[in-house]
């Protein structure tokens, strides 16, 4: 069965660009005969927007994407994030971590790695228990050990500490397939180090709190834009932690700014227009390689347009 999610954070409105995902999302579960759900991603309580979450559903509703189940909100979902969390630290996988940002340059810059600018610093593994653990200093945030974790396949839903065993495993790089593409390879624990799942304010990392969602809604497949792709790896390595399977992952087109930037809240994306939501859809849809529909059948009722851009996806995608 095939169970597929948009999962937007409520920061903003949905723009052109968040539109993409939406309606590729759509399609493919559709395509797929299968079920799509909405997740709105709001545990990162201070970049959200306080009714951003209702404005985007009734986005989407105008646009008739409406989802098979109702919404689900993070922020209501913290005790199986906690659940997931005590699992990976009675399984070895997680460990407390002291580092301020600051620890994090310095233990770098004493290696002789100067962090790039806009880039994060890959965590030099300081606080892992190898290296003597917190050494009497207060932790601040929760980290996965990316050196440490386990390959069982269990079966979905399945997040048991019973099923995630110890194994130490030389992962690197991990390869991975995107439908879209091909295939992938990051050598997480150098490229980013033992990421955060915990953060030193109390939130949770999206890191987590997605993988424990995708687990727990039983979601086959993750179709979402391209600018996340390079989440994936750590998001496959969690899974392996928690023992749960993992999605198959297409990442779609991004929209572009003016600027050549990738279109985005932070770069002053206009909030979607969706008082035509053909129009609307029909951006998204080019944007995906799905043609327009031809002059003269804009008046076509748009649940037409939608279910013939379902049919020319499935013809299209695999
Ligand atoms: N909430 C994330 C975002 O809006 C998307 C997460 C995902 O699709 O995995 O960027």
């Amino acid at each position: 069965m095939y169970i597929g999610r948009f999962a937007p954070s409520p920061t903003g409105p949905l723009h052109a660009g968040s539109l993409v995902a939406a309606l590729a999302s759509w399609l493919d579960a559709r395509a797929h005969g299968g079920r799509w759900l909405v997740r709105i991603e709001d545990v990162d309580t201070p970049r959200c927007v306080p009714g951003a979450d209702q404005f985007i559903l009734s986005q989407l509703a105008a646009c008739g994407l409406m989802p098979d189940e109702a919404p689900v909100w993070q922020s209501q979902r913290t005790t199986h994030y906690r659940a997931a969390l005590d699992r990976l630290v009675a399984s070895g996988h997680a460990y407390p971590c002291a580092c301020s940002r600051k620890d994090i340059e310095a233990a770098q810059a004493a290696r002789g790695t100067l962090r790039q600018r806009g880039a994060e610093l890959p965590y030099p593994g300081t606080c892992r228990p190898e290296h003597g653990g917190l050494n009497g200093r207060a932790p601040r945030a929760w980290r996965l050990h990316t050196g440490n974790f386990s390959f069982n396949d269990a079966p979905a839903h399945s997040l048991s500490a019973e099923s995630a065993t110890n194994s130490i495993a030389n992962v690197t790089p991990l390869r991975w397939h995107d439908r879209r593409l091909g295939t992938q390879h990051q050598h997480v624990e150098q490229a980013v180090g033992d990421f955060v799942l915990l953060r030193a304010d109390g939130l949770w990392a999206y890191q987590l709190a997605v993988v424990v969602d995708d687990a727990l809604q039983g979601i086959t497949h993750v179709v979402r834009g391209e600018d996340l792709a390079d989440n994936t790896p750590r998001q496959i390595l969690l899974q392996r932690a928690l023992a749960v399977p993992t999605p198959r992952y297409l990442h779609t087109p991004l929209v572009l700014a003016k600027d050549g930037q990738k279109l985005s809240k932070q770069n002053g994306a206009q909030a979607l227009d969706v008082s035509q939501p053909l129009v609307a859809l029909t951006h998204a849809a080019q944007t995906l390689g799905l043609s327009a529909p031809p002059a003269g059948t804009v008046g076509l009722a748009l649940a037409a347009w939608r279910d013939e851009w379902a049919r020319r996806w499935a013809a299209g995608s695999g």
